[in-house]
């Protein structure tokens, strides 16, 4: 593994940015339309303008920035999210804070680095969502992407436009009342363009599981799109289903000043729930909370808030909350069938590299499908490759050879052992790391195994960007990094965003990173940033 050093742009710096030195010619730059102004659209969007195509970037919110503009409302009357589409986009909780490292996030030509003493911005290695709005808002300062975005449009409808000689796209949009959020369906508009690029995120749709007397249960339910403060749960006792960052994060805030009665964690995976295999960090969280449980799998609910678990055990419930993960949709896309989600909700196929429908491409591809990668530094040569094969700077393999890729790496995954649940949380298929692509939620990964579990990580994601963004690796200070708060968060999930704890390979990389002295220690919250977060 190479140990190149990427150059390095304060968010600070003065970029113009249009079109990259080295632009195919006039005849080669493409119509696109991209859908949706998150990380991964606006990451694209930048990639797709420096090879010179013609960019146009629908937006259906009032603002940039998908999940990390913070919505305070939620999907009321539907807590559970059964209605598709949602109404509400962002799942954001207002406690959130990165589990990811600021160093490892930023795009590779613009860093997210800390802004000490502005008013308002959180310089934490693991800041609040606030903080990470801001730094895509100033991402979209810089490199004057806001040209290219008409927010307040929401696209309903993709297809391939059949009249045409050479393929291209036809994009329904319909303009959205900034005030209500309601389509103004006069004001709809069909446009055609060359290739359409698919960035509309993929935490807003909730998936439930099946439990026996769901339906009948009469007390509040809801799915973690829907939860935002704990207020509403004083004095309640709140059962979490599932076992993943936000069931941690949220029974954390629940217990942790929430004022909840008491919190259940339901989970079915043995490292969260068999004591003799437990981490360190859940262990901890139970020994520091005396109103926080742990419970296996639902076996049924009863309509008077009985909840019975598959040991046997039981309480009286005021609210459930499902911690139980997303499902892709694509509720705009008409392609007859060449694209499609599979029941669970959890795969979308056939994609090339997760990119491109081998059919349909390169007209048709998507950004940010990829699971367990760092954002948006990824979703930069996921942008950088789909511009270039657009521009005809780089090809695809033929249809057939992409279709046989496909499906060879669904079932190799397959033979792994590999769920289907983790179709696209990039990882290899070697079956010796496979049964550690299930543990790679943080919470619930055994110490042992974090370094083959990084490892892991590193290799996919290093493999995509090699092959198709000749951007520079990254510094091997931050791969270290990463492994180590992989560590922290198994042994303590509370404090590990607190701890000051680098090496000295980390600590140099990141003076270097930061042009700061040695005392100068970006990721230590002072109480004033604290509470300067708290309140946002
Ligand atoms: C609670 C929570 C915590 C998270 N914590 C982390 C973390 O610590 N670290 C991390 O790396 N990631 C985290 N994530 C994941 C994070 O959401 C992604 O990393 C990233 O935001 C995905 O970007 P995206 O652009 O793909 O999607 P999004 O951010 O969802 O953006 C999609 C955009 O598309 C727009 N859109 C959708 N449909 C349409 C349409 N039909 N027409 C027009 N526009 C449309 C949406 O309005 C939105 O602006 C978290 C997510 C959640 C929910």
């Amino acid at each position: 593994m190479s140990d190149s050093t990427t150059s390095i742009h304060s968010s600070s710096t003065t970029t113009m940015d249009t079109v990259s030195d080295d632009v195919p010619p006039e005849s080669k730059k493409k119509n696109v339309c991209v859908v949706g102004a998150g990380m991964a659209g606006l990451t694209a969007a930048r990639e797709l303008r420096r090879e010179g195509h013609a960019v146009t970037v629908m937006e259906q919110r009032g603002d940039v920035g998908g999940q990390w503009l913070y919505d305070p409302c939620t999907d009321a009357g539907d807590p559970l999210g059964t209605a598709a589409p949602v109404r509400v986009h962002s799942s954001m909780y207002a406690s959130v804070r990165l589990l990811s490292p600021r160093e490892c996030m930023g795009v590779s030509d613009f860093q997210f680095l800390p802004k000490h003493g502005v008013p308002g911005r959180d310089p934490r290695r693991f800041p609040g969502h606030r903080e990470v709005f801001f730094y895509l808002k100033d991402f979209c300062d810089e490199f004057r992407v806001m040209e290219m975005v008409r927010l307040n449009t929401r696209v309903v409808r993709v297809a391939m436009a059949s009249d045409e000689v050479v393929a291209r796209w036809k994009v329904r949009s319909v303009r959205v009342d900034p005030e209500t959020g309601e389509e103004e369906e006069e004001e709809e508009e069909e446009e055609v363009f060359d290739a359409v690029v698919v960035a509309n995120g993929h935490y807003s749709q909730p998936r439930l599981p099946t439990i026996t007397g769901m339906r009948e249960w009469r007390r509040r339910q809801l799915h973690s799109h829907s939860y935002r403060v704990p207020d509403a749960f004083r004095g309640e006792a709140v059962v979490l289903v599932g076992s993943g960052d936000s069931a941690m994060d949220i029974a954390l805030d629940l217990v942790s000043g929430g004022g909840a009665k008491s919190v259940h964690i339901s989970a079915n995976t043995p490292v969260v729930v068999d004591d003799k295999i437990m981490t360190p960090a859940m262990r901890k969280m139970l020994a520091n909370h005396a109103d926080l449980h742990l419970h296996p799998q639902i076996h049924r609910l009863h309509e008077d808030g009985t909840v019975i678990f598959a040991d046997g055990s039981h309480l009286v419930a005021d609210s459930i909350i499902y911690c139980t993960g997303y499902r892709y949709s694509f509720p705009f896309l008409d392609t007859g069938g060449a694209v499609a989600i599979d029941e669970d909700g959890c795969r979308v196929g056939p994609l090339f590299e997760h990119t491109f429908p081998p059919a349909l491409a390169p007209g048709l591809s998507f950004v940010g499908v990829q699971k367990k990668v760092f954002v948006p530094w990824f979703f930069e040569a996921q942008g950088r490759w789909i511009a270039r094969v657009l521009s005809g700077r780089t090809n695809l393999p033929p249809v057939e050879e992409m279709m046989t890729a496909v499906e060879e790496y669904r079932r190799a995954r397959e033979v792994a052992g590999v769920p289907a649940k983790y179709a696209h949380d990039i990882g290899g298929v070697n079956p010796s790391v496979c049964s550690n692509l299930m543990m790679i939620t943080a919470s619930s990964c055994q110490e042992e195994e974090c370094d083959l579990v990084c490892l892991f990580f590193d290799q996919e994601t290093y493999e995509f960007w090699d092959k198709y963004s000749e951007l520079p690796r990254r510094e091997e200070w931050k791969r270290e990094l990463t492994r180590a708060i992989l560590r922290d968060i198994i042994d303590d999930r509370e404090t590990f965003r607190d701890l000051d704890n680098d090496s000295d390979s980390v600590r140099q990389g990141l003076q270097t990173w930061l042009g700061l002295s040695s005392d100068d220690a970006p990721h230590q919250a002072t109480a004033e940033q604290e509470q300067a977060h708290n309140v946002q």
